[in-house]
């Protein structure tokens, strides 16, 4: 039989804390590389899972490990989501306390997968009946719904979301989910009309081309063939083999009806589909004096027909551009190029529109409908994760890491040191970089990236992306960490180009460049298109666009200030609730299993913050145990325990650790809350006992 200690040495330590040399990354990569070459690709940091996508299915979801994790301690198993996920499951009974789950990394890494594993847990193992079973259907079908609608297949992960979702499930009295709500954040609404070379459009045109059926194709006005379609075919990939759109397809439909669209909702919501595909399809071409004219009747016949709108006020609102001053109206023709602009973002606004309502109407179909209030809530939390490459959108998802990080440190090290305190234990507090002086940088009033920004694109007149480059080189010229090109010295000059800022994220540095930021935040869509959407006849554009729109007098909110203040307000949702983390990592950027690559693995756990993690839960005592819990398991250890001990558990487990030969300030005895007593002993002092 293999000894212990060479188990160990072949799958490494199941929690970093146990790490004998825990300061040293190497040591951290290698057992992670360990446990992965075995297919262990869940690790402790305390009670934060690391877990690294193994690329092939693993037999570690089954239904008999589900139960397995169910009601059982943390440290009794072995690592794993489905602990997370149970552990935040009892507090949640037990405390009646609210529970989240955040789920991080970088895109590939396994972020989706996770919280719809998370969720298969819930719905297998918590208490059922007829009502309960219905909301978990909907909550499972929810996910190939909006996958189809926000995923799309790019260069690192064939089905990426391209949008944050934070949701929560309720549960009733009973343990029961009886409801849910989803929140969405930042799609990535240019992908309609644009995408990178070997990337696609969102997935749900591939699936209704695919998929969709002779008739309904037909009535669509849509061919089969995806390169009949621009905005399908800038990434020339419109068909992966890794992709089946057809499969893919039917189950979203499938899950359009288990969630409450009936037949009409559903031409409704394709008719909207299908006109974006007809929107990138029209053509324009400028008269004598330059001005643009529609070429493609054909699709403007279709489009008039899905969006249910007036064929030549849509034809119009495309090549003219309508603004109000003092009272008049001034109606201008466009140029070729603005016109163009002026469909793509028809198009942009047309599907990211839909897409909210999708989410609105999933929403009611999770609501809580008994008389009953819910008591708690438990929350998942998913957002992409980007580094590179670096324009406006991935400029709000740091920004939105940066306020993450924030979370986590301030929740890890306060709940650390609150149970200090409770327990009546002293502690050195630790050194770490608090990334509050980065948010700053991009969040204040006035001195803030998203104010100077904000200005620029109210400004009338001349402002223009440089402009905006250079009001913050006036205003932020002095911040550590802000830089662009005039602002470096010779050596740094050379990494950044004139139309690029540097920020020093607490992941490292990232480069932006401005080009698009203006239009991006101004996200703007000319007055006579928005009018012709709100006299639409389609009942799903009609409530995407609002009468009131065109009557509001102030100005609306700037892409990125509303991002701002819905991720403000997520913060205090966030903060309200005791968060558990799963940070995701990815093994290699070939999508391929069984590699582990050393740079790209090195990367991830730096900018994922977990050596500091790691720092900060050896810095306290890192093995804690009720004090029963610790006897029963070790008592055999101890003649005067063994086989039992009859005083106060307390001092049972004095008597063992003196026998064992603890020193005084490797242990410390936690203040005896009735049960809830707290034993914390130095983790490498365990290790002859750990199994
Ligand atoms: P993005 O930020 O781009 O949305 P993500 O972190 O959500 O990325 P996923 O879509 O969850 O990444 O994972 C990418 C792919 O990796 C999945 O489609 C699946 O093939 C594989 N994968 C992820 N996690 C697992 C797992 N636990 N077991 C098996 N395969 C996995
Ligand atoms: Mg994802």
């Amino acid at each position: 039989m293999e000894s212990a200690l060479t188990a160990r040495d072949r799958v490494g330590v199941q929690d970093f804390v146990l790490l004998e040399n825990f300061t040293s990354e190497a040591a951290f990569i290698e057992n992670l590389r360990k446990r992965f070459k075995e297919n262990l690709i869940y690790t402790y940091i305390g009670s934060v899972l690391v877990s690294v996508n193994p690329y092939k299915e693993l037999e570690i979801y089954t239904k008999q490990n589900m139960e397995r994790y169910r009601g059982v301690s943390f440290y009794e198993v072995s690592p794993h989501l489905y602990a997370i996920a149970d552990n935040s499951y009892r507090s949640l009974r037990t405390e009646r306390r609210d529970q989240c789950i955040l789920i991080s990394g970088e895109s590939g890494a396994g972020k989706t997968e996770a919280t719809k594993r998370i969720l298969q847990y819930y719905a297998v193992t918590c208490p059922a009946s007829q009502q309960v079973e219905t909301v978990k259907d909907r909550l499972l079908q929810s996910n190939p719904v909006l996958e189809a609608f926000g995923n799309a297949k790019t260069l690192r992960n064939d089905n990426s979301s391209r949008f944050g979702k934070y949701m929560d499930v309720q549960f009733d009295y009973r343990g029961a989910p009886v409801g849910g709500h989803i929140l969405n954040y930042l799609l990535e609404k240019s992908r309609v009309v644009h995408q990178n070379h070997g990337e696609r459009n969102f997935h749900i045109f591939y699936q209704l081309l695919e998929g969709g059926e002779e008739d309904l194709l037909r009535r669509l006005g849509l061919e089969k063939n995806p390169q009949q379609y621009h905005y399908l075919v800038k990434g020339h990939c419109a068909r992966v083999s890794s992709i089946n759109d057809k499969n893919e397809w039917k189950i979203m439909r499938r899950a359009l009806s288990v969630i409450g669209f009936n037949d009409s909702e559903v031409e409704d919501l394709l008719s909207i589909v299908a006109s974006v595909l007809h929107l990138g399809n029209v053509q324009f071409a400028a008269d004598e004096q330059g001005n643009a004219q529609v070429t493609t009747e054909n699709q403007i016949k279709y489009l008039a027909r899905l969006l249910a709108v007036d064929g030549s006020v849509l034809r119009d609102a495309l090549i003219h551009k309508k603004i109000i001053a003092k009272g008049e109206e001034l109606v201008s023709p466009l140029n070729l190029e603005q016109a163009a602009y002026a469909r793509d973002a028809l198009a942009k606004a047309v599907y990211g529109r839909t897409f909210s309502w999708l989410v609105s109407k999933v929403n009611k179909s999770l609501a809580y409908k008994a008389s009953e209030p819910a008591v708690c809530e438990f929350h998942a939390f998913m957002i992409i994760f980007l580094i590179f490459p670096c324009s406006f959108e991935q400029f709000c998802i740091n920004y939105c890491n940066e306020k993450l990080q924030q979370l986590f440190i301030e929740l890890t090290l306060k709940s650390e040191q609150e149970e200090y305190e409770s327990e009546g234990i002293a502690w050195e507090p630790v050194q770490y970089f608090n990334n509050k002086i980065i948010c700053d940088l991009v969040e204040e009033k006035f001195k803030g990236i998203i104010s100077i920004l904000d200005e620029e694109c109210l400004r009338p007149g001349d402002a223009t992306d440089t402009t905006f480059l250079e009001k913050l080189e006036e205003t932020v010229k002095n911040h550590p960490h802000f830089l662009t090109h005039k602002l470096a010295d010779q050596k740094t000059r050379k990494s950044l180009g004139r139309e690029e800022f540097r920020l020093s994220h607490y992941a490292g540095d990232v480069t932006y460049s401005v080009a698009g930021f203006l239009d991006k935040n101004n996200d703007l869509l000319f007055r006579n298109l928005k009018e012709t959407m709100c006299n639409s006849e389609n009942p799903i554009i009609n409530q995407c666009f609002d009468r009131t729109e065109l009557t509001d007098k102030k100005r609306p909110e700037t892409a990125a200030t509303q991002f701002k203040n819905s991720l403000s307000k997520l913060m205090e949702i966030l903060m309200s609730k005791e968060p558990s983390y799963i940070r995701c990592m990815k093994p290699n950027d070939a999508k391929q299993a069984d590699r582990f690559d050393e740079v790209l693995i090195r990367h991830q756990v730096k900018y994922l913050g977990l050596m500091e993690n790691l720092r900060v839960r050896r810095a306290g005592f890192a093995y804690r145990r009720k004090y029963e819990m610790f006897l029963q398991r070790y008592k055999s250890l101890c003649p005067e325990t063994w086989p039992t001990w009859d005083g106060r558990p307390h001092d049972g487990v004095a008597v063992l650790v003196k026998h064992l030969g603890y020193k005084p300030e490797e242990y410390k005895m936690g203040r005896s809350l009735q049960i809830a007593a707290l034993l914390a002993i130095p983790a490498t002092k365990m290790q002859a006992t750990w199994r």
